[in-house]
């Protein structure tokens, strides 16, 4: 039998462990073909000249020969005005996309030794690189729509084996005073007070995955929505935005989905009865998708907030998609979306107290 790809020596072509090799100047240089393409020629970022420009070696930075202005490698992307030295930020970028369920800033923080701030800043980044630069072109051929509930986990209330003085007291006032009236019913713990506060920030992502028309291959693009709950508008609305009219979709038996069959092609799984339909209908591949950034959320991350919920899970989509990649693909895929990005919008000025504000609904 082939060897799998992920197994061969072939996908392993730019690890942390190379990189760790390089000098400070590879990792300039790795910097500047990924920007420009070449080492010989760059393009001004103020007034857009293509040229061989000035170079100042010491500085690492060109002047250009049209506008005099000086720039660097970084000028005008979200690393602008970086004080991270290039090998660091390689490392941090080839530790933050070998993974498959994702990096949390501490561990970051541990491993290029960095303060845990500037991991976050540094991993928020990069998220919104890949966030920004997400393709939305519509997906085609057979869609799989499902959406799964993330954040606001009621928890249980913490029960020591210590006796409840109150309730046994209660017990034996009743059994010794019948005529007190019993009380009523407890409440569930998912309803306690504390619960319908941490419910609040629950959300629902809604996952919409183009499948591999050859068998067996998965999921070949996903587009992650936040939603506030599960249901038949937002659902349709999505579904406009990012489907193809020819596509066919497979959902499950949720009531949210079941007007998508007034303009697709559409078959449901009843999840109760089957996880697959005899004659093949199942959406397996947004199921393997929330498996993910599950794991993520309970393994990795630990705490998932709505603030920043979508920029995780456009980060485990992309992981998702870019699967077969080989890491220096991978690299050089994050790179392109890092070069096109401009000057970080959410993440400039973090540690002056400029916070992204608010929250990323069905974007
Ligand atoms: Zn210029």
């Amino acid at each position: 039998m082939a060897q799998h790809f992920l197994l061969s020596a072939a996908s392993r072509d730019l690890c942390a462990y190379d990189i760790a090799g390089w000098s400070e100047e590879d990792a300039f240089w790795f910097f500047v073909e990924q920007r420009w393409g070449n080492r010989n020629t760059q393009t001004c970022p103020s007034c857009g000249v293509v040229d061989a420009h000035y170079f100042r070696s010491k500085r690492l930075q060109w002047r250009c020969r049209h506008c005099d202005r000086s720039f660097s490698v970084t000028s005008g992307t979200p690393f602008d005005s970086r004080k991270m030295p290039f090998r660091k930020m390689m490392l941090g970028i080839s530790l933050y996309l070998s993974g498959a369920k994702g990096k949390s800033a501490i561990q970051l923080a541990r491993e290029i030794n960095v303060n845990v701030k500037t991991a976050f800043v540094f991993i928020g980044k990069l998220r919104e690189c890949l966030l920004r630069n997400r393709s939305v072109e519509k997906l085609c051929g057979q869609v799989q729509i499902d959406g799964g509930h993330f954040g606001g986990k009621p928890r249980k209330k913490n029960f020591r084996n210590r006796p409840d003085h109150a309730a046994i007291a209660n017990k034996v006032e009743g059994i010794l005073n019948p005529s007190i009236k019993k009380q009523g019913k407890k409440r569930h713990y998912a309803y306690s007070k504390e619960n319908v506060e941490r419910r609040k920030k629950r959300r629902i992502v809604m996952v919409l995955r183009e499948i591999y028309p050859e068998e067996k291959r998965g999921a070949r693009r996903t587009i992650v929505s936040i939603a506030m709950s599960e249901n038949e508008r937002d659902a349709i609305e999505l579904a406009h935005r990012y489907i193809d009219p020819d596509a066919y979709i497979w959902t499950d038996e949720n009531t949210a989905y079941g007007q998508l069959s007034a303009w697709w092609e559409h078959e449901a799984v009843s999840h109760s009865e089957m996880f697959y339909r005899p004659d093949g209908v199942n959406e397996n591949q947004a199921e393997s998708y929330f498996s993910r950034l599950r794991r993520c959320e309970y393994g990795v991350v630990h705490r998932i907030t709505p603030k920043y919920l979508m920029d995780l899970s456009n980060d485990m989509a992309w992981r998702e998609d870019v699967r077969r990649l080989s890491e220096g693909e991978k690299m050089k895929e994050l790179f392109s979306k890092i070069m096109k990005n401009g000057l970080s919008r959410w993440w400039r000025g973090y540690f002056q107290g400029h916070h992204r504000e608010g929250e990323f609904l069905m974007l």
